[in-house]
């Protein structure tokens, strides 16, 4: 019978590659908490992404319509169709939706509103904003 430590350099020599249950399971605990830590992070940026995403196409849509209003001559009243409003959006209006909305559609993504109005995301109105 052999100290603890000489039974231990004697398993590690037969083989050097095992590890202990104790050591597998700290590790896995380490990781574990490394991971709880870091997946509201994770969560919270993309949640945050996808805002800045909507805001830029809500800000495409009033820029859209105040060109719309000013090329036809019509009031700050008026409310256009999304048909008024895609000759002024390159790839067409149609490819402008809240990365949030499922149906990957304009028209369940967005409200345009009056021209003096403007547009509301219909996913998530009180954080997807101008
Ligand atoms: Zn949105």
């Amino acid at each position: 019978m052999g100290s603890w430590r000489e039974e231990r350099v004697s398993k590690v020599l037969r083989d050097p590659f095992g590890f202990t249950l104790l050591e597998t399971s700290v590790v896995m605990a380490i990781v574990g908490f490394v991971i709880v830590l870091a997946l509201p992070n994770f969560v919270t940026i993309r949640h945050q992404a996808v805002a800045k995403a909507c805001a830029r196409n809500l800000s495409l849509i009033q820029q859209a319509k105040e060109r719309y209003a000013l090329d036809s001559g019509q009031p700050g009243t008026v409310v256009p169709v999304a048909g008024d409003l895609n000759r002024y959006f390159k790839a067409g209006i149609r490819k402008a939706r809240c990365p949030f909305d499922p149906a990957r559609s304009f028209h369940t993504s967005y409200r345009v509103n009056a021209v003096n109005v403007p547009p509301a995301c219909r996913k998530n109105p009180e954080r997807h904003r101008l």
